[in-house]
């Protein structure tokens, strides 16, 4: 698959836009205790970050159930991602994803040494575990799950992909992108932490990017065993890379249960909305777990994009499954509104 649009027309448009609805951001979000965190921390702001990156380490670390030593920050989790597609494709290994999944991570690594086998959805556009692990040979460097994944918004059977998990990190490293795991009603319960915990060769890897809103502040982690942690950051250093200002935000949002609760629930009120709009129009979707949704489209998909954005609504397109299909992320009602009256316009 590939997004048709020229990615970097749109994101330098998308400031000036009505409705901002093409990079899975959260528009209710950073938390007012986050913005008074940074306020607060501009007059130590001449000190490197170093004490403050340890209790948030501590912090996470608390509430996950992990050691410090199983956590590496970094300025979002892309450096993450980007050190685990440098280090696990060197000497010409295989990256497995779904397809269409998030490409950065498997993108990155054909840059360097990696190869990228691409594995299709199932018909109900989840990603295909057996197919998938049915991929793993001598040659895999990595299988990458993104869950909820990116662009469908579907998940896979928790139980599942526990039992993937254990099985497949036996022959290779499994690297599980939770990026959207605070848009389920209980990220707990549906997350991997518990197979990094029993000491399985796991990545998680988890961002303040979605749900916190913090996707220009720029903070996220991955949690593996202390001997990947290791390996991984030779590649990105948290304490020279993370501001003090987005540490301190990051302390005062992280878990910060009202606020989480209040923007998932704005969210919802979004995409139910949306929803509605696409069946008054006669579209179906692929019913959404995370921030964004997918619908196939009736027209070229660049000319979709392309109308909407002269309208001052930004979206993003997909190809797959020969089909073009739209990618919107959830925003405020106000943008789902402009969204809706410029749909209408179009279709
Ligand atoms: N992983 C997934 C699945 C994403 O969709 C994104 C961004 O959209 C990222 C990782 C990167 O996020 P960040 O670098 O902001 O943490």
């Amino acid at each position: 698959f590939s997004p048709i649009t020229d990615e970097t027309a749109i994101m330098n448009a998308a400031p000036v836009m009505k409705a901002r609805l093409l990079a899975n951001e959260n528009p209710f979000g950073p938390s007012p205790a986050a913005k008074k965190a940074i306020v607060d921390s501009l007059d130590t702001s001449y000190q490197y970050a170093f004490s403050s990156i340890s209790d948030l380490s501590g912090k996470i670390a608390a509430y996950e159930g992990i050691k410090k030593s199983n956590l590496l920050l970094a300025s979002g989790s892309s450096p993450l991602l980007l050190a685990a597609a440098i280090h696990y494709s060197k000497g010409g290994k295989n990256i497995i994803t779904a397809d269409p999944s998030y490409d950065d991570l498997p993108t990155q690594a054909t840059r360097f040494e990696g190869k990228w086998v691409k594995v299709p959805l199932t018909a109900d556009f989840k990603l295909d575990l057996d197919a998938m692990e049915a991929k793993v040979d001598e040659n895999t460097g990595l299988v990458y799950i993104c869950n909820p994944n990116n662009p469908t918004a579907t998940i896979v059977d928790t139980e599942k992909l526990k039992a993937f998990c254990e099985r497949v990190s036996k022959k290779t490293m499994v690297f599980v992108d939770e990026a959207y795991i605070d848009y389920l009603p209980d990220p707990k319960a549906s997350s991997m932490m518990g197979c990094v915990i029993a000491g399985q060769n796991v990545i998680i890897a988890r961002t303040f990017s979605k749900l916190y809103g913090f996707a220009g502040l720029r903070c996220g982690y991955i949690v593996g065993q202390p001997e990947t942690v290791r390996t991984l950051s030779k590649y990105t250093s948290a304490a020279m890379s993370l501001s003090a200002s987005t540490v301190a935000a990051a302390i005062a949002g992280y878990q910060e249960t009202e606020f989480l609760k209040d923007a998932l629930k704005k969210t919802n009120a979004s995409k139910d909305y949306l929803y509605s709009v696409l069946k008054k129009e006669g579209y179906t979707y692929i019913p959404s777990s995370a921030n964004f949704v997918m619908f196939p489209l009736k027209m070229e998909g660049s000319k979709f994009t392309g109308e909407l954005m002269k309208r001052g609504v930004g979206v993003r397109n997909w190809r797959f499954n020969n089909q073009d299909w739209c990618r919107i992320s959830i925003g405020r009602m106000d943008e789902m509104e402009a969204f809706a009256a410029a749909f209408k316009e179009i279709s």
